[in-house]
């Protein structure tokens, strides 16, 4: 369960990027993020995971206190969350398998990741996830000779051999072709169903929100100004939203 209370980001410059923000997500949720561009949704998502410190509020996910946590006890937390990010953010000189394992990086001491000394059990979960998503065969690889499409896949599987309890994806498919984002919606929706694992994804193409989520979180000025099941979604909102016209939760 995440449990967000009054959560708002002012950036150095001034920026109010989140504004007393308050949601509930239960576990096993796949939830889409939307809204216009500038919107907050990016903030949101890495506040969740502190790649962005909150300003203010608290973030609750499972039994730990999110916003107050520092040092081993952030990385702790932070190897359960699975970050995906729209540029992949992979090693483009190593092989498919090291990225895949740099997964487990946070499970191992610093100098035990550096030597490349994983255990069987890491190598195992990093050849399952490279299945997963479709990437058999290609574990020796490098990634800079795959497409972009692949290379988020490879994204994906290193996600899931942190044994995450929680996914964020931040527009995965936005550098990549259209035609892809089912595939990568579609790996994400599976592992989400499978493992119960929930998923937060932060997606411009409503269409694509509607035909893979269960749930919506609109943001709008930094406010959260819709929270509901994806199937209440209708025109007359859908214009609301886009237009900025929604009172903040
Ligand atoms: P979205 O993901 O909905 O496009 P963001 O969360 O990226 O929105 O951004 C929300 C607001 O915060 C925007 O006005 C953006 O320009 C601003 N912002 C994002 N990151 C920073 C930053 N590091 N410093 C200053 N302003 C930022």
């Amino acid at each position: 369960m995440i449990e967000v209370s009054n959560l708002s980001k002012v950036f150095p410059d001034g920026t109010r990027a989140l504004a007393g923000v308050n949601v509930t997500v239960p576990d096993g949720d796949f939830v889409a993020v939307i809204g216009l561009s500038g919107a907050g949704k990016s903030t949101f998502l890495r506040c969740l995971n502190r790649l962005v410190d909150p300003s203010e509020g608290a973030i609750r996910v499972g039994d730990r206190d999110v916003a107050g946590l520092h040092g081993r006890q952030l990385q702790h937390y932070r190897r359960t969350v699975g970050f995906i990010f729209q540029q992949f953010n992979l090693v483009q000189r190593l092989s498919v398998l090291d990225n895949v394992l740099s997964g487990r990086l946070g499970y191992h001491p610093t100098w035990r990741g550096l030597l490349g000394l994983y255990t069987d059990h890491d190598r195992e979960l990093a050849l399952a996830a490279i299945r997963s998503v479709g990437l058999a065969g290609k574990e020796e690889a490098r990634v800079d000779q795959l497409s972009g499409g692949q290379q988020q896949r490879v994204a994906i599987a290193r996600a899931m051999a942190q044994e995450p309890q929680l996914i964020l994806a931040d527009e995965p498919m936005a550098s990549l072709d259209p035609r892809l984002s089912d595939v990568i919606l579609g790996i994400l929706r599976d592992y989400n169903e499978a493992k119960g694992v929930t998923v937060l994804v932060n997606i411009h193409v409503l269409d694509l929100a509607k035909r893979y989520a269960k749930r919506v979180l609109a943001f709008n000025k930094g406010a959260l100004v819709f929270d509901g099941p994806v199937t209440s979604l209708d025109d007359e909102l859908e214009t609301r939203i886009y237009a900025g016209s929604l009172e903040a939760l």
